[in-house]
C-alpha cells in the first residue's frame, strides 16, 4: 500500500509530470507526447509503473476546451493503463497571452483529472481489483464530460463566479476510488499558482522590500511592490490576472503578511 497522500505531497509527486507539458509545444494528433511513469521510481513505489500520459492536440466538433480520456490495453499480457490528455486545437491558433492562459488553464484542469484517476489506479492496483474498478472508471469519465457541459452552461449565467475561473470542486475530479481526504480543487489551484511559482517573481529583494514596507505601516507601498511581480508572473506562467488576484486573497497575500508582524 503506498502512503497516504496530502496535498503537498500530490503536488510533488506529480509537478514534475505536469513539467513535461509545454503548453507551447503540444503535439498534434496522430502524433501524442507519451510519458511513461514506469520512468521514474516515485510513481513505481505508488503503484503506477503500468501507466502511460498521453497527450496531444486535435480539431474538436465541441467548443470544449479539453478533456481526458481513460482506456486499458493488455501488451503481451502486460496491462497498460493510459490515461490521455485532449487539448482543442482552437487553442493553438496563435500564441496570444489570452490563448497561452486557456492552453495552460486547461491542460492543469485535465492534468487534475488524471491525477485523480491515477490515485484511483495506483490504489486499485495494490488491492488487485481490477477489471470491474478499471470499467467503473471509464463510466466516470464519461459521466464527467456531461458535467463540462453543464459547468460550461453555468459559466454563461454568471460570469463573476470561480467557475468562470474554471475552478471546479473536488467532486468534479473525484473518482471515489482515491486514498486522498484533501481536495483535488487545492490540488489544481495549488498546480496553477503555488508559492514556489509565485516567488520566481517575488523574489527574495521585493519579499524584503514588502515585509519593510509592512512593518512601517505602508500598505500602499506594499502593494506598489507586490504588483511589480505579477506582470511578469502573468506573461511568463500563462497565468490570468484574476486567478493571481484569487490566490493572492486566499493565501499568499496572508502569508507574507504573516512574515511581517
Ligand atoms: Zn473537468
Amino acid at each position: 500500500m503506498p502512503p497516504k497522500l496530502d496535498v503537498i505531497s500530490v503536488i510533488k509527486l506529480f509537478r514534475p509530470l505536469l513539467e513535461k507539458i509545454d503548453i507551447d509545444n503540444v503535439p498534434e494528433e496522430p502524433s501524442h507526447q507519451m510519458e511513461l511513469l514506469s520512468e521514474n521510481r516515485q510513481y513505481i513505489i505508488s503503484g503506477l509503473e503500468d501507466c502511460v500520459l498521453s497527450v496531444c492536440r486535435r480539431n474538436f466538433k465541441s467548443k470544449a476546451n479539453g478533456f481526458y480520456t481513460f482506456s486499458y490495453k493488455e501488451y503481451e499480457g502486460q496491462p497498460i493503463y493510459f490515461l490521455n490528455i485532449y487539448v482543442n486545437n482552437s487553442l493553438f491558433v496563435s500564441n496570444s497571452p489570452g490563448l497561452r492562459i486557456e492552453r495552460r488553464r486547461t491542460i492543469i484542469h485535465e492534468f487534475t483529472h488524471c491525477i485523480a484517476a491515477f490515485l484511483s489506479i495506483g490504489r486499485l492496483l495494490t488491492d488487485k481489483l481490477i477489471d470491474d474498478l478499471v470499467k467503473a472508471l471509464i463510466s466516470r469519465v464519461k459521466i464527467n464530460a456531461e458535467v463540462h457541459y453543464q459547468s460550461l452552461l453555468i459559466q454563461f449565467e454568471n460570469a463573476a463566479s470561480t467557475i468562470a475561473l474554471d475552478i471546479f470542486p473536488d467532486e468534479h475530479f473525484r473518482l471515489g476510488y482515491e486514498d486522498f481526504d484533501y481536495s483535488f480543487s487545492v490540488v489544481y489551484k495549488q498546480l496553477t499558482l503555488d508559492r514556489l511559482i509565485f516567488e520566481k517573481y517575488f523574489t527574495d529583494d521585493l519579499r524584503a522590500k514588502f515585509i519593510n514596507a509592512i512593518k512601517k505601516g505602508n500598505t500602499a507601498n506594499a502593494s506598489a511592490i507586490l504588483r511589480q511581480a505579477l506582470s511578469e508572473l502573468i506573461a511568463n506562467e500563462a497565468i490570468s490576472a484574476d486567478f493571481i488576484n484569487l490566490r493572492l486573497r486566499e493565501e499568499l497575500i496572508a502569508y507574507y503578511y504573516r512574515k511581517a508582524s
